[in-house]
């Protein structure tokens, strides 16, 4: 039987973050991870960049049942903490937009500086391990097996993340051990993901695919400003990403296509000032010439070759709703093979806010993405990691 004061299941940026906390406080510490390497999300963040946090961090990007849960642990360990972090390790970053910060060179950066600190404080590392079987044991801590091998501890910490991209070995264990241990399990759902069409949107996005442009778009009261991409498929774009996490299966998603301009007051004034031109256009420009036709041949086949001025104020002002207010029904979203995050998880109600403990399992600890908590994109996700698993290793 091997001891270890604390045994956090999964290497992510979570589990990493909690074994180093911990593993600083002098606790021996065993990572165990199913898959070949650690931290493989971290690598492939950002495009290769790591957006590893943001310097504006509040509540209000973070989604779940209850949205005061993440507030301590976020104050525990905030942006700030992070980044001194990455500082003392000369890691190289920079502010892309809207305060993420990414490193210069590669993510590699940030996953080496987690293991280079788990190193330090003695953490143990088991790739490709996989637990078999968890036991509380009654005077406290718990007994596992993994692989014929028995393993016990005092705290064991669930980090195992999400359900997104399997490929990079997201799994259900989080959610299973969960079940065993009669936690609440909110309906789970992929997240910042990209959208999917079937009817005559599919279209449009196919023959604009790779076309980028800036809209505002809204859901369910929430509302969001950046670039939308086309796809083969549907949208995508970190505007499309941001507004999936907030959409249900059924729903209409809005987008303005002229987030700076009062389309009705643009089109009434270019028929003042550009009477002979055709719609197409005086359109183009805002929204390219492709992605023009595609709205001409939808929204105003029968003014293809009318001059602004032969159309009467009640269609331009259809037309403009239309621009202003673009109502798509996506058919779905691209799941779990895509999606950055998992929406909803354990319920944060049977978790302690300010420990991650398990309020009916003492000892047991549920870090990172496996909670009922997701931020939107931006660095958000990362920093809920690093804050969550900090929160956990300073208690294990
Ligand atoms: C492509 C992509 C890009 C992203 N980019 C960003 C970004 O730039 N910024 C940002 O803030 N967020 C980003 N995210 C989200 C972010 O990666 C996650 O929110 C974060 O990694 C969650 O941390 P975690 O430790 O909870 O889970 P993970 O990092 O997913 O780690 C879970 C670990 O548990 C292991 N595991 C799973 N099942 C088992 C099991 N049965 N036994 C043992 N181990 C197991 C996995 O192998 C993995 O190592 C991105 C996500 C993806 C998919």
């Amino acid at each position: 039987m091997k001891e270890f004061d604390v045994i956090v299941i999964g290497g992510g940026a979570a589990g990493l973050f909690c074994a180093l906390t911990a593993g600083r406080r002098g606790r021996s510490v065993l990572v165990v991870d199913s898959s070949n390497k650690v931290g493989k999300k971290i690598l492939m963040s950002g495009g290769g960049g790591c957006n590893f946090t943001n310097l504006d961090i509040t509540p209000e990007n973070y989604l779940s049942s209850n949205p005061y849960f993440c507030i301590s642990a976020l104050n525990r360990y905030n942006q700030w903490q992070f980044i001194d972090l990455v500082e003392r390790h000369g890691i190289p970053y920079h502010e892309k937009s809207h305060g993420e910060l990414f490193c210069d060179n590669s993510s590699k950066d940030i996953l080496n500086m987690l293991l280079a600190e788990c190193a330090e404080s003695n953490v143990v590392i088991r790739t490709k391990s996989v637990i078999n079987k968890i036991r509380a044991v009654e005077r406290g801590g718990f007994n596992l097996s993994m692989a014929g091998q028995k393993l016990r501890c005092q705290s064991l910490v669930v980090a195992s993340g999400g359900l997104s991209i399997p490929t990079l070995g997201a799994s259900g264990f989080g959610y299973e051990i969960a079940e065993q241990f009669g936690l609440g399990l909110l309906p789970r759902s992929a997240g910042l993901v990209p959208f999917t069409f079937s009817d005559w949107v599919k279209e449009i996005c196919e023959s604009n695919s790779g076309l980028s442009i800036d809209v505002e778009m809204s859901v369910n009261g929430a509302r969001f400003r950046e670039n939308l991409l086309f796809t083969h498929r549907g949208i995508s774009g970190p505007v499309a990403l941001q507004l999936s996490s907030y959409w249900r299966p059924g729903q209409f998603i809005s987008v303005n296509l002229l987030p700076d301009q009062d389309a009705l007051a643009l089109l009434l004034e270019y028929k003042q000032s550009n009477p002979k031109s055709f719609l197409r256009n005086l359109i183009a420009p805002f929204l390219s010439k492709g992605f023009t036709q595609s709205l001409q041949a939808r929204y105003w086949p029968q003014y293809i070759e009318t001059p602004i001025a032969e159309i009467s104020n009640v269609t331009l002002e259809k037309l403009a709703s239309q621009l202003s207010d673009w109502k798509l029904k996506p058919s779905g979203t691209e799941g779990y093979r895509t999606a950055e995050v998992t929406l909803c998880g354990i319920n944060t109600d049977d978790i302690s806010s300010k420990t991650m403990e398990c309020k009916t399992q003492p000892g047991l600890y549920f870090i990172g993405e496996v909670l009922d908590v997701t931020g939107h994109l931006g660095g958000y996700n990362f920093q809920w990691a690093w804050a969550s698993g900090y929160a956990a290793g300073c208690y294990v």
